[in-house]
């Protein structure tokens, strides 16, 4: 890919900003301790001010006005995430995913071991 080594564009600062959050969502304890649900929340809460995509920045930032973030557990974090991912895949005419399947997508891959 000759473009391998340009700038990020929009959608692949997406993929990669995806990327991280499912795959730290997917990684979060189950009973995070005060610190880390202060960490989580700094975060998220970050991203309106400082993601490099402005007009995205500020579309999350209404969508978490609406639905601030649950850091209580990994299982709500991972819903939480998805329904703003699906928010996300709406606005831009994308499919919507089905976020029972966050942790097979996420942390376990599929059950016939393609991924393994
Ligand atoms: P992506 O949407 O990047 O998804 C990557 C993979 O995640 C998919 O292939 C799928 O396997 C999985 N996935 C999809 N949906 C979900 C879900 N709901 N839960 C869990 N996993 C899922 N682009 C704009 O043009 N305008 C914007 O305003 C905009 N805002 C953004 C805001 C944020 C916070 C982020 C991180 C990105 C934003 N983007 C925006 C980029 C956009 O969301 C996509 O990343 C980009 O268009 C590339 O899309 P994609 O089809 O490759 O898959």
């Amino acid at each position: 890919d000759p473009r391998a080594n340009c700038p990020a564009d929009v959608e692949q600062l997406g993929r990669a900003t995806w990327t991280f959050l499912h795959t730290t969502a997917a990684y979060y304890p189950e009973r995070p301790s005060p610190a880390q649900r202060t960490h989580m929340l700094g975060l998220l809460n970050s991203l309106p001010v400082l993601y490099p995509c402005s007009h995205c920045a500020s579309h999350l930032g209404e969508c978490m006005k609406a639905n601030p973030p649950d850091v209580t557990g990994r299982g709500s974090l991972s819903r939480w995430l998805c329904e703003r991912h699906n928010e996300v895949n709406e606005m831009l005419g994308k499919e919507k995913f089905d976020c029972a399947k966050t942790d097979e997508r996420w942390k376990d891959g599929p059950a016939d071991g393609s991924c393994d």
